[in-house]
């Protein structure tokens, strides 16, 4: 079975790459390589000591998308290709609803040319904006508090549009919790071009010293420690949840959500706690005023994901600390050289 991931050499694309490789999938990605490397690809292919297909191809660009499909026999295919920087979205709301939108609708529309009719789609828990109760359900309601959750609305809504018009379409929506962590071999991992919006990468910058301290956005919200809470998922765990989403494809048509987070929620200062204990460094902190933006709260009902895909996060936080923290360790030391 040969898979179509977009995105492939991105944080999360990369993890799954892996697992679809060892699972015996084969394997073409199509990036751009606007937010990645293709030396992750290498690491991918000496972690798993398989071949894959890599196309350096926008997806805004049809033509070659086309071949892409012409040359290989695609069953199914993995969405994650996309802008997603919160801030940036903000400061740039056409660049993102362009991107985000027309890839997708690009890619939807060679695969139906190409008679290849099933998705999994990177969706995000951000589509739920601050939620009024926890933990979420997959039926709470969809609102979004900047342009790149709207984006990601959108195109569920775009999906469920395309597979109610055609009983051919099996496409599962994966809304992501906060995925951290990285593959054991700590070879491959995040890399955030910049200053990091996220809390791990901050966190893990700092700790080798690329950046002073982490400003911890506000410590006076409802909370036990007064910071805020979220659904920590091990980036690995995640990507298995994509294998769990596939099969499920071959059996289902039409649309389904599911919310893959461990139903766990941590706050900033559990987070932080666990990363000096993992590493064994201490994290410089200050208190700074609350991000725009930011739920209190959030964390994810995941039984809908264990129910039908069979899919659970089985990887805990500290062990999610030890891998982002063995990985940018590695990353500092090819740096350094
Ligand atoms: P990433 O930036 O590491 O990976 C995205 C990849 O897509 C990159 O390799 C980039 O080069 C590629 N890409 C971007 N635009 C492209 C285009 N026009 N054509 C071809 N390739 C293109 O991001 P990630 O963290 O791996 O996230 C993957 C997906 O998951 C995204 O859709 C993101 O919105 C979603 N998501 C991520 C998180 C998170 O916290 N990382 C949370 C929820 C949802
Ligand atoms: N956060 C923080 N300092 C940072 C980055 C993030 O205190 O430098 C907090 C942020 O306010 C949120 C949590 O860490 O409460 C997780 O933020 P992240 O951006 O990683 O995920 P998201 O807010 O998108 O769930």
């Amino acid at each position: 079975m040969s898979i179509l991931v977009t995105g492939g050499a991105g944080y999360i694309g990369s993890h799954t790459c892996v697992e679809l490789l060892n699972a015996g999938f084969d394997v073409v990605v199509v990036d751009n390589l606007t937010n990645s490397r293709e030396i992750t690809l290498k690491e991918v292919e000496s972690i798993t000591n398989k071949n894959l297909t890599l196309y350096s191809v926008d997806l805004l660009d049809s033509e070659s998308l086309h071949k892409v499909f012409e040359n290989h026999t695609i069953d199914a295919v993995i969405h994650f290709a996309g802008l997603k920087a919160v801030g940036e979205s903000v400061e740039k709301p056409l660049y993102y609803y362009e991107t985000n939108l027309r890839t997708t609708i690009n890619l939807c529309k060679v695969m139906e040319a190409h008679h290849v009719h099933k998705l999994v789609f990177s969706s995000s828990a951000t589509v739920y904006g601050i939620p009024e109760q926890v933990p979420v359900l997959e039926t709470a309601p969809i609102q979004a508090t900047n342009p790149y959750g709207r984006t990601k609305i959108m195109i569920e809504d775009i999906l469920r549009d395309v597979a109610a018009a055609s009983d051919k379409w099996s496409i599962s929506l994966l809304r992501y919790f906060n995925p951290i962590g990285a593959h054991k071999s700590g070879r491959i991992g995040e890399e955030p071009s910049g200053i990091p919006n996220n809390l791990m990468p901050y966190i893990t910058q700092v700790a080798v010293g690329i950046r002073d301290e982490l400003s911890v956005f506000g410590d006076d919200y409802p909370t036990e420690d007064g910071t805020c809470v979220r659904d920590y998922i091990h980036v690995v765990d995640l990507a298995l949840g994509h294998l769990k989403a596939l099969e499920k494809l071959d059996s289902s048509s039409g649309t389904q959500a599911y919310n893959l987070g461990t139903g766990n929620g941590y706050s900033v200062f559990q987070v932080i706690s666990a990363f000096e204990e993992a590493s064994g460094k201490t994290i410089p902190k200050k208190v700074a005023p609350r991000r725009a933006g930011d739920a209190p709260v959030t964390y994810a009902d995941a039984t809908k994901a264990e129910q039908d895909l069979g899919w659970k996060a089985e990887r805990g936080l500290l062990e999610m600390c030890e891998d982002s923290w063995r990985w940018q360790s590695h990353r500092s030391k090819q740096n350094a050289k």
